[in-house]
């Protein structure tokens, strides 16, 4: 059965408790707060043939057949390569899923994750299944960005938003899920995955906490002279490159708003509070927005994945990054 968190309990029962069904949901909110495992353990209760209370019974036909992988009335609609978009070929496969009739008897369910993956001509297709609901279907659209769905589609769609769960919370769910480790970590993990609690798990997995202290060492031994950016391109190479534009990105915007503010209190992870704080003491404002914006405008290039020399592109940034404190 999918994964129930404690912070989508009224979610849970405001979505579950429905008296009547949608045709549609589009089920949104930030990434790596559990909106998939939701729409999992929606289509879990809306195919089961005798639901407990809110959920799933876990043991008739229809959720012996969904935990073995092998139910014929739900279809899960995804990019057959991470990262890569849901192609039209996928999307007319699942109109034709949609017109048939259920073979349980009950309902057809059909989750798309993430919905945004769809290029114009998938979204195009998909509507139809929305303007013409057919029988006892219902879909599940879960999206991580709404801003990149046509309006059309939201338009069809209950919308139900999935929030940050609070700070306090996903510490308190993070305690037990991360039970090595200590409590300040945690809090940095966090931090790192912008409040999303199980994207913090995934990065304590990846060994991020371990990357950022190699990271930030080396950008203090850089500004001291005593590491070459060729140095610590080669050192940081099994480092993912979006995660160290990242940084950069957020460390660029802390010396901004410091520039402008004063505030203490604004200066980011522990880690980086007093470099933050004499690179905005030693640098022109006009500098950090011209490396700001490269930063950005790099960062788009990684993300499109086109062919870039990563330790070229490292060294790049890093020859413009030591060269900040120069003159102001
Ligand atoms: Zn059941």
């Amino acid at each position: 059965m999918a994964e129930a968190y404690p912070w989508q309990d009224s979610l849970w029962q405001q979505l579950a408790g429905r008296a009547q069904h949608a045709h549609a949901y589009l089920l949104h909110g930030p990434m790596g707060i559990g909106k998939r495992a939701l729409a999992e353990r929606l289509m879990a209760r809306l195919l089961c043939q005798r639901p407990e209370g809110l959920d799933a019974c876990g043991q008739c036909k229809s959720c012996m057949l969904l935990k073995a992988g092998s139910h014929p009335d739900n279809y899960i609609l995804e990019p057959e390569e991470a990262d890569k978009a849901i192609k039209v070929d996928q999307v007319r496969d699942l109109v034709s899923f949609v017109v048939q009739t259920a073979q349980l008897g009950g309902r057809k369910v059909v989750l798309i994750e993430p919905v945004e993956s769809m290029n114009i001509n998938a979204s195009n297709a998909l509507l139809k299944s929305l303007e013409e609901p057919s029988g006892d279907t219902v879909l599940l659209l879960v999206s991580h960005q709404t801003s990149r769905l046509l309006p059309t589609i939201k338009s069809r769609c209950v919308q139900q938003a999935c929030p940050l769960p609070s700070e306090a919370m996903s510490l308190q769910w993070l305690a037990k899920a991360l039970p090595d480790c200590a409590e300040e970590e945690r809090i940095e993990l966090l931090t790192l995955a912008a409040g999303s609690p199980l994207a913090a798990v995934k990065l304590q997995g990846q060994g991020v906490r371990e990357q950022r202290a190699l990271v930030v060492e080396g950008v203090k031994k850089l500004l001291k002279q005593q590491q070459s950016p060729t140095q610590l391109a080669e050192e940081w190479k099994s480092i993912p490159m979006l995660q160290l534009f990242d940084w950069f990105c957020d460390w660029s915007s802390l010396i901004l708003r410091y520039q402008l503010t004063q505030d203490e209190e604004g200066l980011g992870l522990a880690d980086m509070r007093k470099v933050v704080q004499y690179l905005a003491q030693k640098t022109a404002q006009e500098k950090v927005l011209n490396i700001q914006d490269w930063i950005l405008a790099q960062r788009q290039k990684v993300m499109s994945k086109a062919n870039l020399n990563p330790a070229l592109l490292l060294e790049a940034l890093l020859v413009q990054w030591v060269s900040l404190p120069a003159q102001k």
